[in-house]
């Protein structure tokens, strides 16, 4: 069985002291419930400049595979690149990378190509990617899903070696389901989901396919989180707006 991984992603929410103040708040019942049950992973993803201060409280605890993530980088090593922050700099405080965000893709034009070659960086950085996909509204409603999965699996997750593929982590995101409380249902995200293994074999083989983590993300709450991990293809959520509360320990205590 596959480690179940429940990523808060606070978006631009929480400067330093803000971000200090409310990790102190989750941190000490977070490293309680990842040090009692080994199957699980939490991932904590502040805004850039509030990472360092998240980092401050989580190290005062054991909290094994309780880890920090940035939302975003950019793939070049260092430079002229105002307003960037480069991979190596990420890892000085990070083991997790967010990355083609639907919101990424939607504000910033972030293509599926960029997407790949941040993924190919963070590897090298040692860094575990969790490349986001997901159709929006008009693409779901007029039955495109399918098809716009399959193109951002095949762009966003190109070129990997045998041990990268092993090593990323999907999140599914109907951008449709971001941030609306409307989440997707159970059974509608597992299909796309289970599709989405089945392409991840064709690429780099069943193995691979089988090791690979999928989220869902879009609208998790403590009130459906258990339905969604109970679907056998769905190994964690990609949290959003609850993670910015107290919420997000009660998402964690019923993954377990
Ligand atoms: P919400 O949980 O607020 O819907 O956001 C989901 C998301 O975009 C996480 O990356």
């Amino acid at each position: 069985p596959r480690t179940a991984i429940i990523a808060g992603n606070w978006k631009m929410n929480y400067g330093p002291k803000q971000a200090s103040s409310f990790a102190s708040e989750i941190v000490p019942a977070l490293d309680g419930l990842v040090r009692s049950y080994a199957r699980i992973m939490c991932i904590l993803c502040p805004p850039a400049i509030s990472i360092a201060a998240v980092k401050d409280v989580v190290d005062a605890y054991v909290a094994p595979r309780l880890e920090l993530g940035a939302q975003n980088m950019y793939f070049e090593e260092k430079g002229a690149f105002t307003g960037e922050i480069a991979p190596g700099m990420v890892r000085e405080l990070c083991d997790n990378v967010i990355l083609g965000h639907s919101e990424r893709r939607m504000y910033f034009h972030e293509t599926d190509d960029l997407v790949n070659k941040k993924a190919l960086v963070a590897f090298k950085h040692n860094l575990r990617p969790i490349v986001c996909i997901g159709e929006n509204l008009d693409q779901y409603e007029s039955g495109q899903t399918e098809q716009v999965i399959q193109e951002q699996v095949k762009g966003s997750l190109a070129n990997f070696s045998a041990e990268q593929a092993g090593q990323v982590v999907i999140a599914y995101e109907p951008v449709w389901a971001i941030g609306t409380g409307k989440a997707a249902t159970v059974e509608g995200a597992g299909k796309v989901i289970h599709r989405i293994r089945e392409l991840y074999g064709e690429m780099y083989g069943a193995e691979a396919a089988q090791a690979l983590r999928i989220q869902y993300g879009g609208s998790v709450t403590p009130a459906n989180i258990s339905e969604f991990m109970a679907h056998p293809d769905i190994d964690g959520a990609l949290v959003g707006g609850a993670s910015l509360k107290p919420d997000f320990v009660e998402i964690v205590r019923k993954t377990i």
